[in-house]
C-alpha cells in the first residue's frame, strides 16, 4: 500500500506512510477503504446529494476497538476527522474533504432488556432498527419521523418525534453512553459517571467524542396506535391552521399532530386530480389508550372538509415509516428552520404565501408539534436548551438537478427571512445546514453555550471533533483552534 496525504486540523496535510496504513488495516476488525477501493463510495455517499466530499481514507468500524484506534491515529497526527452515524445530517459533516472519515454505519446492533425496559444501541443503527427490536416487546423510545435516520446523530442533537410530547426528547430518555474521547479513551457517561460529559452529549452533537453505544429507557407503546393523515385542499389551509393551533394547545400529551404543506404526492387514497396541487396535511399520532386516542383525534377530524382522512388504528412501527417515501436519499436538499412558541396570524400568512410559490414538487414545509413532556425539563438539565418551544418549522427544500440549486435555495432563504419576526431566535441543531455556523452559539445553544465550551475544553481541548456544528473549546474560543 502506498503512502497517502491526509488533511490536518490546522489546515495543512501530513503523509501517512504505507507502514502506518498497514498497521491500521491490520489492527481493524472492520476495514479501511481508500479512494477507488471497495466500500469507499458507499461510505462517503450520504442522504443529502448536495454533499460530495472525498476523504483521504475511510475506516469502516466494526466496534469500539476500531473507533479507539482511529481516534488515536487522528489525535496523534492531528488529522481532520469526520464521524458518520446514519449519514442523514443535512449539513454533511459526516464526510470530510481530504481527511479521515470514521464510518460507523455497519455497527447496527440493538439489544433490548424487556424486563428493565432498556435498549443498548450501536451508533450505526437507524430508527427502524431500534423500533423493530423494541416493538417486539411493545416498547419504544421517542425517535424521529423518518425511519432511515441514524439514531446516533438524532440523539446527540436532541431528537423528537411522535412520542416526545408524552415521553420527552430522545436525550431525555438516554440513560448512559459509551464515549471515545479525543484522548482515545473509552468512558461511560451517565448521571453518575462523567456527568459533565453526559450533560453535554444530550444535545451538544458530536463535539465531545465518538459514541460507540447508547442506552435508552423504553416505554410501553402500541403495538397499535391511532395515527394517519388528514389531507385538506390548500384553499382552506388558513382556516385549518387556525383550528390546528387551537386544538393542539389543549391536546393530551399522548397526541402529536404535525402540519405539512406541499404539493400532493400521488398517494393511493387521493383522487388523481389532487395530485400535484398544493395541500395541507395534518399528520397525527396518538400513542396511548386506543379509545382515548379515537376521542382525542375526533376534533381534528371535524375540521373543515378534508379531501381524505386515513386516521385510524395502525401499527406504530409502520407509522414510523409513513414519511419514508417522501424523504428518500439521493436528492439535493437545503433546509432552513425556526422555533416558535406560537403560530401567529402573520406567520400563517407567510407560510401560505411561500407554499403558493414552491420551487419544486418535492419541496415542503413541516410544522413539528413539540411541548408536553419536552417542555417540563429545565433548560439547564441537558445541553438541548429549547424547552419553551411549541412548534418547529423545517423548510425541506428538495430538488433533483444542480441547475435548480440557486432557485430552490433562494426560496428557502426568503421564507426563513419572512418567518424570522415570529420566531424565538433558537434553532434545533440537527436541522441546521452547513452555512449556519454563526447560529451555533446563540441560536442552537443560547444559555447553555458557555457550559458546553467548558466541557469541550476538558474533553477535546484541541477541537479534534470539529466536523459538526462546532462548539469551540472555552480556552480557545477566541484562539487559533476555532472550527474551519
Ligand atoms: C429526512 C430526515 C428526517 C428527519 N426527521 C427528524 C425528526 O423527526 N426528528 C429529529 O429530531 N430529527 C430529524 N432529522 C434530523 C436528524 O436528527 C439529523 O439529521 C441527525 O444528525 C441524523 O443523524 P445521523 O446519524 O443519521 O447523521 P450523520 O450525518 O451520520 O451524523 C450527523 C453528525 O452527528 C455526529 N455523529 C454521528 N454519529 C456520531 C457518534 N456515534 N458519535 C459522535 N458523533 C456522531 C457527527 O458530528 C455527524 O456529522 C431528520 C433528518 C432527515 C434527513
Amino acid at each position: 500500500m502506498a503512502a497517502i496525504v491526509v488533511k490536518t486540523i490546522d489546515g495543512k496535510s501530513v503523509s501517512l506512510s504505507s507502514g502506518a496504513l498497514d498497521a491500521l488495516r491490520g489492527a481493524l476488525r472492520g476495514g479501511l477503504s481508500l479512494p477507488g477501493e471497495a466500500g469507499y463510495d458507499e461510505a462517503r455517499t450520504i442522504w443529502n446529494a448536495m454533499i460530495d466530499k472525498r476523504p483521504a481514507a475511510i475506516v469502516r468500524a466494526a466496534g469500539a476497538s476500531d473507533v479507539i484506534q482511529t481516534v488515536r491515529l487522528a489525535a496523534q497526527h492531528g488529522l481532520l476527522l469526520s464521524v458518520r452515524g446514519g449519514g442523514h445530517n443535512i449539513a454533511g459533516n459526516a464526510v470530510c474533504e481530504g481527511g479521515l472519515m470514521l464510518d460507523l454505519s455497519r455497527m447496527v446492533s440493538v439489544w433490548v432488556d424487556p424486563g428493565e425496559r432498556r435498549a443498548r444501541v450501536e451508533p450505526g443503527a437507524r430508527l427502524a432498527d431500534l423500533d423493530r427490536e423494541t416493538q417486539a416487546f411493545g416498547l419504544a423510545t421517542p425517535l424521529g419521523i423518518n425511519s432511515t435516520t441514524g439514531v446516533a446523530g438524532l440523539t446527540l442533537g436532541g431528537g423528537f418525534g411522535w412520542l416526545s410530547r408524552k415521553h420527552g426528547l430522545t436525550v431525555d430518555n438516554l440513560v448512559s453512553a459509551d464515549v471515545v474521547t479525543a484522548a482515545g479513551e473509552l468512558v461511560r457517561a451517565s448521571e453518575s459517571e462523567h456527568p459533565d460529559l453526559f450533560w453535554a452529549i444530550r444535545g451538544g452533537g458530536g463535539n465531545f467524542g465518538v459514541v460507540t453505544s447508547f442506552e435508552f429507557r423504553l416505554h410501553p407503546v402500541g403495538p397499535q396506535v391511532i395515527a394517519g393523515l388528514i389531507v385538506h385542499p390548500f384553499s382552506s389551509a388558513k382556516q385549518v391552521l387556525n383550528e390546528y393551533r387551537r386544538l393542539v394547545a389543549k391536546a393530551p400529551d399522548e397526541l402529536c399532530c404535525w402540519a405539512v404543506m406541499r404539493k400532493a404526492p400521488p398517494l393511493p387514497f387521493l383522487p388523481p386530480e389532487v395530485h400535484g396541487t398544493e395541500v395541507l396535511v395534518l399528520a397525527l399520532c396518538h400513542a396511548g389508550d386506543p379509545v382515548a386516542g379515537q376521542k382525542a383525534v375526533a376534533p381534528f377530524k371535524a375540521i373543515g372538509k378534508p379531501i381524505a382522512d386515513v386516521v385510524g388504528p395502525a401499527p406504530y412501527s409502520t407509522w414510523q415509516m409513513a414519511f419514508d417515501p417522501l424523504l428518500t436519499a439521493g436528492q439535493r436538499n437545503y433546509w432552513k428552520s425556526h422555533d416558535f412558541v406560537e403560530l401567529a396570524d402573520g406567520l400563517i400568512d407567510v407560510l401560505l404565501n411561500a407554499i403558493r410559490s414552491l420551487p419544486s414538487p418535492q419541496c415542503e414545509v413541516f410544522i413539528g408539534n413539540l411541548g408536553g413532556a419536552i417542555n417540563r425539563v429545565p433548560v439547564e438539565a441537558t445541553a438541548y436548551p429549547h424547552r419553551d418551544v411549541h412548534f418547529v418549522m423545517n423548510v425541506h427544500t428538495r430538488w433533483s438537478s444542480p441547475s435548480e440549486d440557486a432557485g430552490c435555495i433562494k426560496w428557502a432563504r426568503a421564507l426563513y427571512d419572512a418567518a424570522a419576526p415570529f420566531a424565538t431566535g433558537g434553532v434545533y441543531v440537527n436541522f441546521m445546514p452547513d452555512d449556519e455556523s454563526q447560529r451555533v452559539r446563540s441560536g442552537a445553544y443560547g444559555p447553555n453555550y458557555e457550559r458546553l465550551a467548558r466541557v469541550k475544553a476538558k474533553y477535546d481541548p484541541r477541537n479534534l471533533f470539529r466536523m459538526n456544528q462546532n462548539v469551540a473549546p472555552a480556552a480557545t474560543t477566541k484562539g487559533a483552534l476555532a472550527a474551519p
